[in-house]
């Protein structure tokens, strides 16, 4: 079968750029909810001292996470924020003492077994870092561990610009590997494929050096078209397996987990640090010095801005992530998330979207989306807000890569019209329930 996506020109300007670490940032806010499910509940309050790696919000119900301290310092206050999908969340906001302490109480976890390595994982904080934000030992978390055939580890990163997941299998390919040996020994997996681009060459040395040390780990090197990293592209194009509509990779076999979630996992299994930094790559035409930085979880866009160089001209927007997926940002006084992996900042003429024109029916949408949805049409359903007809048109398939809207010579909002198109659906079933 013909893999379907867009050739992108993929600027990855800071491969080579060794992540550095910001300047401790004078406060940090940090959100209760940086991950998909439930907010966490905060467990300190204001002038509580606190030091990295402490718990300072607990994860509240089973699809939620631990939040830790990212700097040392005093609790200033317990601040409300708005969180990208629009809900109000509780935020910590952290005042810096600028001396890095370390919480006393860490130390490496004891994994003897699947369930001690799933509570450590649940402990560390961790969420899907490649940008999903799903809670990871809630991923990790399979009933019947005979269903997983292969864990794949998304390395492909095909995102324009970002290489932070590019730095991890560089400096860090040591923890990815321990974390293979963790899932191999506590969950059984006998076999982990690598998933990675063509155009990652010192990635892909360093990660068949690891499948070298060990006949279970294989490296798929896939060609360089986007979305490769989207989770059903990449079971398919690794496994050649389907997932169905409405499935998870656990219905093929298959556990799918991010290349820098899973060095983290090794990292803390031999630390015990939890989640509480993130490699980030600043980058985007207004940056003055593209380049990787380490930065404190809740440090504001403009600090870290600031801390690697500045900018060269006005920011137009900001985007969390890449320009294919990434989410726009209202202000550079937002904070650096659990699953920030990149900070892209645009200059006018980059953000400045081409005039939209009449749709011309040349289907280019159609055949660039990896699903083979039909886009031109589920934008009609959308204008008549018919549930029933984007039901047909599977819109809930839709994994909102933008790959249709990038290939549009009309310059069609294509993607934005499918998020709204999904929520009448979702109000359309609902109502379908309710009336059963
Ligand atoms: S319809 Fe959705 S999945 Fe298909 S190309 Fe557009 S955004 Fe991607
Ligand atoms: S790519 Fe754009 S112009 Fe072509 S059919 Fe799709 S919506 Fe219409």
């Amino acid at each position: 079968m013909k893999l379907h996506g867009v050739h992108v020109p993929h600027q990855k300007n800071t491969a080579d750029s060794e992540p550095q670490r910001i300047t401790v940032p004078k406060t940090v806010s940090i959100p209760m909810s940086m991950h998909i499910g439930k907010p966490a509940k905060v467990i300190v309050k204001k002038g509580d001292s606190v030091k990295v790696g402490q718990l300072i919000g607990e994860a509240d119900g089973f699809v939620s996470s631990n939040i830790h301290a990212s700097v040392s310092g005093k609790v200033q206050k317990i601040d409300e924020m708005t969180a990208s999908n629009g809900a109000r969340v509780s935020c910590v906001v952290i005042e810096s003492d600028g001396k890095q302490e370390r919480f006393e109480e860490i130390k490496a976890p004891v994994v003897e077994d699947f369930e001690g390595l799933v509570k450590a994982v649940k402990l560390s904080g961790v969420v899907g870092l490649g940008g999903a934000g799903f809670p990871s030992f809630v991923k990790l978390s399979v009933k019947d561990l005979s269903r997983i055939d292969a864990v794949v580890i998304n390395a492909a990163e095909c995102e324009p610009y970002i290489t932070s997941d590019t730095r991890t299998m560089l400096d860090k390919s040591e923890y990815v590997f321990k974390g293979i040996q963790a899932l191999k020994k506590f969950m059984g997996v006998k076999r982990f494929i690598i998933g990675i681009e063509k155009n990652k060459p010192k990635s892909i040395v360093k990660m068949k050096a690891l499948a070298d040390r060990d006949d279970a780990v294989d490296v798929h090197v896939l060609p360089s078209i986007y979305p490769q990293g989207g989770e059903k592209v990449l079971v398919f194009n690794t496994m050649n397996r389907v997932i169905p509509k409405g499935g998870l990779p656990i219905n093929v076999g298959a556990v799918v987990i991010n290349v820098t979630t899973l060095a983290f996992i090794g990292e803390y299994l031999e630390t015990g640090m939890p989640l509480v930094e993130k490699c980030i790559t600043l980058d985007g035409s207004a940056v003055k010095e593209p380049k990787n930085v380490i930065a404190p979880i809740g440090t504001a866009i403009k600090d870290v801005i600031e801390s690697a160089g500045g900018l060269k001209s006005e920011a137009a927007k900001i985007l969390y992530g890449g320009p294919m997926m990434g989410i726009a940002v209202p202000s550079a006084d937002e904070p650096i998330l659990k699953n920030t992996n990149a900070i892209i900042v645009m200059d006018e003429k980059e953000a400045t979207l081409p005039k939209t024109t009449p749709c011309i029916n040349c289907g280019a949408c159609l055949t660039h989306c990896p699903f083979r949805l039909d886009p031109r049409s589920i934008a009609n359903a959308y204008k008549l807000r018919s549930g029933e007809d984007l039901e047909k048109l599977c819109v809930d398939l839709c994994m909102e890569c933008g790959c249709c809207s990038y290939v549009c010579p009309a310059n069609r909002p294509l993607v934005q019209t499918n998020k709204l198109a999904k929520a009448v659906l979702r109000n359309y079933l609902n109502a379908k329930k309710e009336a059963k």
